[in-house]
């Protein structure tokens, strides 16, 4: 009997562990409550329509994701050991339950995530930053290419996991700013 107290202690010190260790080096960037995120969501999306707002939050969950990614893990962002260990993140994080698929990494990967945590938001259709997560991610994994995730299936409205792709690009060159030679007064 006391070993499961034991048990329970340490699932509850590791996680702690972990925790603290996101909060150190992302400067706490990384905890933030799903309410918070998906405030973001909503909010866009009566301000400013269904379209531009899923825009919105996958371009801002996909730069905040790669930060984050190349922030915590540095030097040891191996594809391998980010992939492998991502499930127990996201449930730590309670980001969902995720499960790889297929991953060929750097060309495709494959996964579905059930519970994300945009499920519990009402009003809004889409996993979009989950999608930018997972994006972000991609590009943090292989700064070479630029990579983004589509939702292949939401599994909200069925209570099954919702189904992601990603895909790496070659990276396009950002163009060139157009200098104009402001008059003189
Ligand atoms: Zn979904």
């Amino acid at each position: 009997m006391h070993g499961g107290y034991f048990l329970v202690g340490g699932f509850f010190a590791i996680s702690a562990f972990h925790l603290w260790q996101f909060t150190r080096r992302s400067d706490g960037a990384v905890i933030v409550t799903p309410d918070v995120l998906m405030g973001l969501r909503s909010r866009t999306a009566k301000m400013y329509g269904e379209s531009a707002s899923r825009f919105i939050v996958y371009a801002v969950g996909k730069e905040s994701a790669q930060k984050a990614a190349e922030k915590i893990f540095g030097a040891d962002l191996s594809p391998e050991r980010i992939w492998k260990k991502l499930p127990h993140w996201f449930r730590l994080m309670g980001y969902g339950e995720l499960k790889v698929i297929e991953r060929d990494s750097g060309k495709e990967v494959r996964l579905t995530v059930r519970d994300t945590f945009e499920g519990r938001t009402s009003g809004t259709t889409g996993c979009e930053l989950t999608r930018g997560y997972l994006a972000g991610l991609g590009t943090a994994l292989h700064p070479d290419l630029d990579c983004e995730c589509v939702e292949t299936s939401c599994g909200r409205e069925a209570d099954t996991a919702c189904q992601f792709q990603l895909h790496w690009f070659p990276r396009v060159a950002e163009p060139q700013a157009i200098e104009v030679a402001s008059a003189e007064v």
